[in-house]
């Protein structure tokens, strides 16, 4: 093989985002086809067997561009000499739980994995984090790896960017690949700001194919909400949309983002873009280039998309304060 393997590690590889991802990423879509890989598999204890069983069809399907894999409960050794860390698993909302509870409950699993990161993976490792609350357990993460670039945490926020090129395709009638320069603003939560004002459907402004009522009654709440509307139908949540959405943010970040598109893509705000203050994982217009993120800057920003800049904002600095008096940032 042409290039030096790399290694990629995913936490709660035995889960439903786990299966699927894991196969694509041995496939070398992340990659590419001349770059092997190493997988290295975090679960927790009660999961190790379901983790062995996954190992094994990886095995069986015998990618040329796999070439180990294992299988750890420790995520010191996990995350040892890791390229690429996908943050997958945490703990789901059970019956009853506050918000406050979920956010305890993960801030005990991403600050030991985000020191584990730091004390172990590779100089220049790339974090994605898909577990929820996915912005928050980022900044959490974060937080626990001073020797890491804090923009190297980012939260997954591709699956809502292509769950709103998808509704606006169907829209307008138009093929996904027609569309550019979506930006999803925010929180992977439901405050989340779809937005289309910079979106172009075969070179022509998105805002001049749809009307006003069909994004604020429909598009917006579509989008935000997919993930419930998944789980009504399908009966359970969605798991490949979430590890395409993972591939994709992955495979930009090593290869880059098509010329004259952006995407969205969750990172830590330093303070300088578009108002979000300092400190927050937020989803931005962005590309990557080189094998880093900038956030697109100087577009111009409506007063219906400061409002959702702001709202989500507001939900995020409320979730950093949960975080801050629990003692976990
Ligand atoms: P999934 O693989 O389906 O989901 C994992 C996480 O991804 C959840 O937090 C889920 O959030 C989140 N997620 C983010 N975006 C999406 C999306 N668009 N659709 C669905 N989920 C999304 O969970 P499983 O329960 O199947 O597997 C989790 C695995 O993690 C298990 O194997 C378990 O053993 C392991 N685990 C590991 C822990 C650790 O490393 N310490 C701790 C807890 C579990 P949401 O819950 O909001 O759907």
């Amino acid at each position: 093989m042409a290039n030096a393997p790399v290694t990629v590690t995913i936490t709660g590889a035995a889960g439903n985002i786990g299966y699927s991802l894991l196969f694509r990423i041995a496939e070398g879509t992340v990659f590419g086809p001349d770059t092997p890989v190493n997988l290295r598999l975090l679960e927790i204890p009660p999961a190790m067997n379901a983790a062995k069983g996954v190992a094994m069809e990886l095995a069986d399907s015998a990618f040329d561009t796999l070439y180990d894999v294992d299988i750890f409960d420790d995520a010191n050794k996990a995350f040892e000499g890791a390229n690429l860390a996908l943050l997958v698993g945490a703990m789901p909302r059970k019956k009853g739980m506050e918000r406050a509870d979920l956010m305890e409950a993960n801030g005990g699993i991403f600050g030991p994995q985000g020191k584990a990161i730091n004390d172990n993976a590779a100089d220049d490792v790339k974090i994605v984090v898909v577990g929820n609350p996915a912005n928050t357990n980022a900044l959490i993460a974060a937080n626990a790896a001073p020797d890491i670039p804090n923009e190297r945490f980012t939260a997954m926020m591709r699956l809502d960017h292509t769950r709103a090129i998808s509704q606006l395709a169907a829209k307008v009638g138009a093929r996904n690949e027609d569309i550019r320069k979506m930006v999803v603003w925010g929180n992977h939560s439901a405050d989340q700001y779809p937005d289309v004002s910079y979106a172009t459907v075969g070179g022509k402004p998105a805002a001049s194919l749809v009307d006003e009522s069909w994004l604020s009654d429909e598009f917006r709440p579509r989008v935000a909400k997919r993930g419930a509307e998944i789980i009504e139908v399908r009966g359970a949540s969605s798991a490949a949309s979430a590890a395409s959405g993972a591939i994709a943010q992955s495979r930009d970040w090593v290869q880059g983002t098509p010329e004259g598109d952006f995407t969205t893509i969750g990172l830590y705000s330093d303070g300088s873009h578009y108002g979000v203050p300092e400190g927050i994982v937020f989803g931005f217009p962005g590309v990557a280039k080189n094998g880093a993120w900038e956030v697109v800057d100087g577009l111009k920003v409506s007063a219906a998309t400061r409002a959702g800049i702001d709202a989500n904002v507001k939900a995020l600095l409320e979730e950093r304060e949960i975080i801050t008096s629990l003692g976990l940032l």
